[in-house]
């Protein structure tokens, strides 16, 4: 390698994929105002000419032990830093999430006036999908779930599973027309697409079940309670009941289906 020692240095610390690898720089003697240099550049660390191979050699494992401790830590924040903010099981956003991004959402679009919608989506007799073929196919009912209903929203859509078989998806810029029309998008497309079941999370609780079968096709069908923003006055609180008894009703009135919350109290003049 040839040309100045600190200029390729420099260039290493400055080019992406070598600006982590550790550097270890040799001298014949140690010139102290170069070697200053050297370290300030990002060296990290130095060897005087003659080197004991012993001593190369355990300097180098100890950088090379640094950076992948380094790499190491990276990695978990990384994942911790996922994990707090997704669902394990569908990748999906968690309640945590969606409760302090659908305020600021909620603010924003109150702020400027513009629309914004919520939907509360419940799977149907969910319960009895575990009874009758076990929790593990009870969660691949809940991941092919998860995969359906992110492919039918839009990007900037947020979708999170706010714990066991239920899901909320907020619209920004979607008034309740327009979110009442994906909402029953989303529950005409669960119900065409039978959620496949592979043999390994098929477990029949009964001798008579579905053993036989490599794999299975189940109809789950969804419930959908839709609400949008009303004017000024209104509340996160609010939207979220209003989306909520929406869904009740949902159920009560026979389920698979899509319900629009009324109007809030506020605004007819009503109070509260
Ligand atoms: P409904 O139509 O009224 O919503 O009936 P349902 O059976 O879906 O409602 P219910 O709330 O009675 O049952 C929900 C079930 O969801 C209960 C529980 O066993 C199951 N469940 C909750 N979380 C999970 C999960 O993470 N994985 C699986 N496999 N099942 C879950
Ligand atoms: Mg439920
Ligand atoms: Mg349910």
């Amino acid at each position: 390698v040839g040309g100045d020692p600190l200029r390729i240095i420099s260039q290493m610390r400055w080019q992406e994929p070598t600006r982590h690898l550790p550097l270890l720089t040799m001298g014949r003697e140690p010139n102290m105002p170069r070697l200053l240099k050297a370290l300030e550049l990002g060296v990290n660390d130095y060897l005087v000419k003659p080197v004991d191979p012993n001593e190369l050699l355990a300097r180098v494992r100890t950088q090379v032990r640094r950076r992948r401790f380094q790499l190491r830590l990276l990695a978990n924040r990384e994942a911790s830093l996922t994990m707090a903010l997704t669902d394990g099981l569908t990748g999906l956003f968690n309640r945590h999430y969606f409760t302090s991004h659908f305020a600021g959402l909620f603010r924003h679009a109150q702020e400027q006036g513009r629309p914004i919608s919520v939907m509360m989506l419940d799977v149907d007799h969910f319960k009895s999908v575990n009874d009758s073929y076990g929790h593990a196919a009870g969660d691949q009912v809940l991941q092919g779930l998860a995969r359906c209903i992110s492919g039918s929203v839009r990007n900037f859509d947020l979708v999170a599973r706010l714990g066991g078989e239920e899901f909320v998806i907020v619209m920004p810029e979607a008034r309740l027309q327009e979110a009442a029309r994906a909402a029953e998008r989303i529950r005409a497309q669960v119900a065409a697409t039978p959620l496949l079941l592979t043999s390994r999370s098929v477990a029949p609780l009964s001798a008579t079940g579905a053993a036989a079968a490599p794999e299975l096709r189940l109809p789950v069908t969804v419930s959908i309670g839709v609400a949008a923003i009303d004017g000024p006055g209104d509340t996160v609180e609010d939207m979220l009941r209003r989306a909520d008894m929406a869904l009740y009703e949902a159920k009560r009135s026979g389920r698979n289906r899509v319900v629009l919350a009324r109007e809030a109290p506020h605004a007819n003049g009503a109070g509260r």
